[in-house]
């Protein structure tokens, strides 16, 4: 084969640049990641919300936010690039016992974590952040404050500048189309451009990894679900920063993007599929919770030309897929993040890294995300999803 590699990593959205950065950092030169698109973030990573949370239910996805947000805190000095890191906060509002329950038992978890700046706030707190909103029904809400937004495209450029700087090579307009495997060894891959031989391939395709995992004979429970995302006109009289707001009751959230809002709510109806058109109807539903929410909302003002969509990249419990194939040596997962990739970029560049040079890493027990807790029964299910 007329090229070489270490480690092929394929897909160059956030998380396969964060791979090539964490694998550059531990002296390891001779990482190619290759990517179809003739440049970054066409993928899920250009579409997100750019949110990043520690509030989460289950330990592992509480600890990979743990590592996770403060390294985007200080992405600058590891990387030179700025990661637009806003700690605004993300405040979730119960309107019923079961919910603020749901929210206690989880900051309780959070903070023995080592979480600090997670907490429970009282109707009236809630009020005080958005004077707005329409509180009759609040019973409570949990905000941390250094949750809050990162500018996705940057944190992903800066993980990839830093690798190449270190030695790491990226093939843009370069599409795998085959894994080649022996006695159940990864050897190498296929490409538009040829074949590459390597020990080690990664699959970092985001929604289209099931698909790149079959190149290798193998499946991968990971369905493309796609998101839809509002930005509205500029809108007056909101205060200076705002959280990330979550109607519970809805599921509904918005965030300030420049003078107006970007919104967000999970269709229920929605099926797994590989779709990114935008569905017009979905503004008025969003519209209607918006306004049932906080009134003033009712003159919010969108152009459908700005809404887009996007794919999420689900797994069967809402947790990423990272690790190693036990099926085909040498090929390695980071998938399956159902809308947490950004948040978790970091912690994913770190762990793969740490599995494929040391086979162990520290920042998780890598077993509670691999592949095989599906079929050994030990799925971990992730309820605080957005
Ligand atoms: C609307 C929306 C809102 C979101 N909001 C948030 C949020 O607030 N916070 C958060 O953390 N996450 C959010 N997410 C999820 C987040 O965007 C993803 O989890 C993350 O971007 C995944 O990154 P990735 O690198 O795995 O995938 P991608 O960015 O999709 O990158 C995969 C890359 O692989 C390439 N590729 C695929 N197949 C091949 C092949 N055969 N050969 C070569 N290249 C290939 C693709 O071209 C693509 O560039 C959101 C997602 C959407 C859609």
């Amino acid at each position: 084969m007329a090229r070489t590699a270490d480690v092929v990593i394929i897909g160059a959205g956030i998380v396969g640049s964060s791979i090539a950065f964490h694998l550059t950092q531990a002296g390891c030169k001779n990482v190619l990641v290759i990517e179809r698109e003739t440049r970054q973030g066409l993928g899920s990573t250009g579409k997100s919300m750019g949110g990043v949370r520690a509030q989460f239910a289950t330990d592992v996805n509480i600890r990979m936010s743990l590592y996770s947000i403060p390294f985007l805190a200080r992405f600058e000095e590891a990387t030179g690039h700025p990661s637009g890191y806003k700690p605004h906060g993300y405040l979730f509002m119960a309107t019923n016992d079961w919910h603020m329950n749901y929210l206690r038992k989880n900051s309780a978890r959070q903070k023995a974590l080592g979480l600090k700046n997670v907490e429970l706030l009282s109707p009236d707190d809630i009020r005080k952040v958005l004077p707005q909103l329409r509180s009759d029904d609040i019973v409570g809400g949990s905000l941390c404050s250094t949750d809050g937004f990162v500018d996705p495209e940057s944190v992903m450029t800066g993980f990839m500048a830093r690798a190449l700087q270190r030695g790491a090579e990226l093939w843009r307009g370069t599409q795998v189309t085959g894994i080649y495997t022996d006695h159940a060894t990864v050897s190498g891959v296929l490409t538009s451009q040829g074949g590459v031989s390597a020990p080690v391939v990664v699959n970092a395709a985001g929604p289209w990894a099931s698909g790149v995992a079959r190149m290798a004979g193998v499946d991968l429970p990971v369905q493309p679900l796609r998101r839809m995302l509002i930005p509205t006109e500029p809108f007056p009289g909101l205060p200076e920063r705002l959280p990330m707001m979550i109607d519970m009751s809805t599921g509904w959230h918005f965030r300030q993007e420049g003078l107006g809002l970007l919104m967000a709510w999970a269709h229920p109806d929605e099926q797994p599929g590989f779709r990114t058109d935008f569905d017009p109807a979905y503004i008025e539903k969003s519209l209607t919770h918006a306004a049932a929410r906080v009134p003033d909302f009712v003159h919010l003002a969108v152009n459908p030309k700005r809404c887009w969509a996007g794919m999420y990249s689900m797994s069967p419990d809402h947790h990423a897929i990272l690790g190693s194939s036990p099926d085909v040596r040498g090929f390695y997962f980071a998938n399956g993040f159902s809308g947490h990739g950004v948040m978790h970029s970091p912690a994913t560049g770190r762990i793969l890294a740490d599995l494929i040079l040391k086979g162990e890493t520290s920042v998780i027990d890598a077993r509670d995300l691999n592949v095989q807790r599906f079929a050994d029964g030990r799925a971990i299910e992730e309820t605080a999803i957005l």
